[in-house]
């Protein structure tokens, strides 16, 4: 593509933030013992993905199309076409999604996630991987025929959904009322209260939390099903009652999905239900820290650039000392979270095939996961605030990317679990699963 007059607004455009980024590859090499060819994805993100997902979040917001010219209800979301074209590119050439089970490498995938950083487009990715997790490890043979679709080995793309949260409650999935029902063999879901459903009117297939049996067992009465978008007969299997108007996260569609007697495939054991959402949101918390990262780490370059060019005082900015400072602190908050969101995915690239019960090394990675989740996102808000403050009034104006990144790295807390949630998650899985053991041991070796 050639240069747009993007640039005029944005000093990290244009750039490849694969290769500029030493820290992040060092991180890498000290992982693999070499450092994997992310150069292509480096200068995508730097540019065509840089000015698209920018041009989304301003003028290209996913519309829901309820009706069609005809009359028929489809319930699909338009999204912008060059960010389609973005999502395209990155399943196909950037081989974003494929884990270990598709030929690839978890640490390759969670490092694409940092570069790509929008968590617009990188939910949109990450709910479609977790699909594919979760029909790798527990679908039977008509859903594992579905995954090459789902990681763009295969045309037509199918983007995946993860279903979990309702009205009444997102950290509380216990007090999930979505029901599902099982009928001379055949699984059926009934339920309107699925209330943050983000790829609404995208997801050709979506991962939903249901209630099984009599209600009072809590989260322990949960299956994990399979609902595609269109049942056997091939009309609408549910309906998207509406999308949300957010302050971020906008090039994902995220809505409101009823269920009236849905055509559902069971994953697993019915019983397992709540083990294997809990595996999936390892997968979305790792993915999380990862755009949390890469926000912090895109606010990161824009500063860095700026205050190389503005000059007050008589001195640019960067050779204030207090601004160097300002930079460092930063610098050194990014590749603090980058080491410790790394060993995170080491704990899952050991972990991830392992099946409940578990055994410490996936109880480790869940430790880990949470810690990271937790730090990654704090260290975002913060690093993203100062690198809009070290703009001044510029870094508040709409009419600059920087400002964007700050509204983007306020969802990295919330989504995947608040931070009481994950330090209750960890209290668990150190005083029931004693990780804490493992983490000792890690530590003194
Ligand atoms: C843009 C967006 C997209 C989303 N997409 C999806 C999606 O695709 N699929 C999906 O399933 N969900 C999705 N969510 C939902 C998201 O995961 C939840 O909003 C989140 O997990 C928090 O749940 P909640 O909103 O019900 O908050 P609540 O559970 O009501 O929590 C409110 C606050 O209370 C705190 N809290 C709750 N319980 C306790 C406790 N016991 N002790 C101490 N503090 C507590 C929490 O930490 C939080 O700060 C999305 C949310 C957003 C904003």
């Amino acid at each position: 593509m050639p240069d747009s007059p993007y640039r005029h607004l944005s000093h990290a455009y244009g750039r490849n933030h694969f290769t500029l980024d030493r820290p992040f590859q060092a991180i890498l090499r000290f992982h693999l013992g070499t450092v994997p060819d992310l150069e292509r994805l480096g200068e995508f993100a730097g540019k065509d993905l840089y000015e698209v997902a920018d041009y989304v979040d301003k003028f290209g917001h996913p519309e829901h199309i309820m009706w069609s010219v005809d009359g028929e209800r489809v319930d699909r979301a338009w999204m912008a076409p060059s960010e389609m074209r973005a999502l395209e590119w990155l399943l196909k050439e950037g081989a974003v999604n494929r884990g270990p089970h598709r030929r690839g490498d978890w640490f390759e995938h969670f490092a694409s996630l940092y570069l790509i950083a929008d968590p617009g487009i990188g939910c949109i990715l990450t709910v479609t991987n977790q699909t594919a997790y979760a029909i790798h490890k527990y679908g039977d043979a008509s859903a594992q025929a579905l995954l090459p679709s789902l990681i763009g080995e295969e045309d037509p793309i199918r983007y995946g959904a993860t279903w979990f949260t309702e009205i009444q409650g997102g950290s509380d999935l216990g007090a999930n009322r979505v029901r599902a029902d099982l009928h001379e063999g055949r699984w059926t879901i009934d339920g309107d209260t699925k209330y943050f459903a983000s790829n609404a009117g995208l997801a050709h297939l979506a991962l939903v939390t249901a209630r099984v049996g009599p209600d009072g067992r809590g989260a322990k009465g949960l299956g994990l099903f399979l609902v595609p978008e269109h049942d056997r007969e091939g009309k609408r299997n549910f309906l998207v009652r509406r999308l949300k108007k957010k302050s971020g996260t906008v090039g994902v569609p995220t809505g409101e999905v009823e269920f009236h007697g849905a055509q559902a495939m069971l994953l697993g054991d019915v019983e397992q239900g709540i083990y294997y959402t809990l595996e999936n949101l390892m997968v979305s918390r790792l993915a999380n820290s990862m755009a949390a990262l890469g926000i912090a780490r895109k606010a990161y370059l824009e500063a860095y650039y700026y205050t190389q060019t503005r000059t007050t005082f008589g001195r640019r900015l960067i050779d204030h000392p207090l601004i160097r400072r300002d930079l460092l602190d930063l610098e050194v908050a990014i590749e603090g979270a980058l080491a410790l969101a790394f060993l995170a995915v080491e704990g899952f690239q050991k972990s991830w095939t392992d099946t409940p019960p578990y055994g410490p090394r996936y109880h480790y990675a869940r430790l880990l996961t949470h810690i990271t989740k937790n730090v990654t996102a704090d260290m975002s808000a913060y690093v993203t605030k100062v690198a809009m403050e070290l703009h001044g009034g510029l870094g508040f104006l709409r009419e600059f990317p920087i400002e964007r990144w700050h509204r983007e790295a306020l969802i990295t807390p919330i989504w995947e679990g608040p931070s009481n949630i994950q330090a209750l998650d960890l209290l668990e899985v150190i005083a029931k699963k004693r990780a804490d053991r493992t983490l000792l041991q890690e530590i003194e070796r």
